[in-house]
């Protein structure tokens, strides 16, 4: 270790983890990186000795203090009380960047998609992945979807940095906000208002669905993906798979102050100690860190003797396929070998350091003046609507009225249709015409309720910003 090397914390993992781990860190230093590793427990020991997230303290001390951490997969036990350490890491350190390229190392690694070279950055906080689920009836669970203009807002200017510092051209934002106007509707909004201060950066935006479907058939028509958490994480497998290189994926969790850089794979543990496990997946993962903590140099040097050992047809045996299998040793020394050599058919890799932090020069937005017009009351119920109609109606009481009822989204009351199948959960919206209403009538609504003997699960209060309804008007509205 000289004076001006980076301490980061290094986890060995479990399965092929601390065998590609040692590999990679022994590319690293060869290639001129300057690291200092810490490393920390992590993984299946860790759990068992009744740590249940996976980390001692130690390694949480480490980890924040560095804010630097390179992780080899771990084996995740099956069983209650255990808590994924990616997503408890992610969470706890405030990740909110999943940073994933997807290239195609054609012909040296087959794939149908030569020309792919695409980078999908997924929001990594919000969505359904706040992990807010409650059951509400016999027939009926919920999971929240939370979506945040804060969040939104770092993540997009985030991916707008992001694709500025490494060249790339355009930005495809992907959604569903045909549907979820309110919170896929915002991701998108913000999207298109951070987009304005980039207008060197091409911008649009799909329909997930679709833009799922041509992520699969032309992959090459893109160039940096941005979407919400779930959407994210299909789009980046379905990525990896068409470029032709799960095991070759790489992948970094960027916060304000802390990073994770991993293999895409998993810990492997069926070829754990054989020496054929690929370390290229990690190894490139540490070429995103080099260029996070600012040696871009040493990462380009190291991707392109990667890049030249992949042309002299050098492969572990999962991407062999035909050459010459050797095993992940001889393979990492085969990298080293040829450090300082410049690839002759696959584009050279140039250093590019990356935004490290989120960088916001937005004035936060200016207050809006909120409303409450109206309460939408859950209901459990297992009879029919006219008569659950008919109890709601004896509670109403100026101003609140009973405007709608609908069962999963769809109006059933007042003028439903008999076809529509009903679950024993309603949503009955009551109002005042939109003006505003105390929250003392809304408390007064559920207590009139709880004495009719009516089981209400929830209450969502209809608000209103600077006039504009902050809620879903239902159908027939
Ligand atoms: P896996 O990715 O470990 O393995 C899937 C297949 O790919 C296996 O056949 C394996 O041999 C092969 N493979 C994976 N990495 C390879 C490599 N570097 N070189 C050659 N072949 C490789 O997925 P899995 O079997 O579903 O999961 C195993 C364990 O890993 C589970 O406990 C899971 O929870 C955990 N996991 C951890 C992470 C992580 O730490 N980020 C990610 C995914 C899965």
């Amino acid at each position: 270790m000289n004076e001006t090397a980076i301490p980061i914390t290094v986890a060995l993992g479990d399965g092929v983890g601390p065998e590609i781990m040692q590999a990679c860190l022994r590319i690293l230093e060869a290639g001129g990186a300057r690291l200092a590793p810490e490393l920390i427990e992590l993984g299946e020991a860790v759990w068992r000795q009744g740590h249940s997230s996976g980390m001692t303290p130690e390694g949480w001390e480490s980890l924040r203090r560095t804010g630097v951490f390179y992780k080899a997969p771990v084996t995740t036990p099956q069983g209650g009380g255990v808590k994924s350490i990616n997503v408890t890491v992610r969470k706890s350190l405030g990740l909110f960047a999943n940073v994933r390229p997807c290239a195609a190392y054609a012909p040296f690694v087959p794939t149908r998609h030569p020309g792919m070279d695409l980078v999908i950055i997924r929001e990594n906080e919000e969505d359904l992945y706040a992990g807010i689920e409650h059951r509400h009836t016999q027939d009926v669970v919920q999971c929240l979807k939370l979506v945040s203009r804060p969040g939104c807002e770092r993540i997009a200017r985030y991916a707008f940095e992001f694709a500025r510092s490494q060249g790339r051209k355009r930005i495809t934002c992907m959604t569903k906000d045909n549907i979820m106007k309110l919170t896929d509707g915002l991701f998108r909004q913000v999207f298109e208002e951070v987009g304005q201060d980039y207008p060197d950066i091409a911008q649009d935006h799909m329909i997930i669905d679709i833009g799922a479907a041509r992520v699969a058939d032309n992959p090459e028509a893109f160039d940096v993906i941005l979407a919400p958490n779930l959407y994210g994480d299909i789009i980046s497998d379905i990525a990896a798979q068409v470029a032709g290189s799960v095991g070759l994926a790489p992948s970094a969790n960027i916060g304000a102050r802390c990073a994770m850089f991993e293999a895409v794979h998993g810990s492997a543990p069926d070829i754990a100690g054989q020496d054929i496990a690929n370390p290229s997946g990690l190894l490139l993962a540490g070429l995103m860190m080099l260029n996070h903590v600012g040696q871009g140099a040493a990462a380009a040097r190291i991707h392109n003797a990667w890049l030249c050992a992949l042309e002299d047809g050098l492969g572990t045996p999962d991407m062999a396929r035909g050459r010459t299998a050797v095993g992940a040793q001889a393979f990492t020394d085969g990298v080293i070998d040829r450090l300082g050599r410049a690839p002759q058919r696959l584009k050279p890799a140039q250093a590019r350091p990356t935004p490290t932090a989120p960088i916001s020069n937005h004035a936060p937005a200016p207050r809006v003046e909120k409303t409450t017009v109206g309460v939408d009351l859950f209901i459990d119920w297992r009879g029919d609507v006219e008569t659950l109609a008919a109890r709601l109606k004896a509670l109403e009481q100026r101003p609140l009225e009973l405007r709608m009822i609908t069962n999963r989204g769809v109006k059933v009351w007042p003028e439903g249709l008999p076809e529509t199948f009903c679950v024993d959960h309603w949503r009955c919206r009551f109002m005042n015409g939109g003006s505003p209403i105390p929250l003392r009538d809304i408390a007064a609504l559920t207590l009139r309720a709880a004495d009719a003997g009516l089981d209400f699960i929830k209450t969502e209060n209809l608000c209103a910003f600077d006039g504009a309804p902050g809620f879903s008007l239902g159908q027939g509205q």
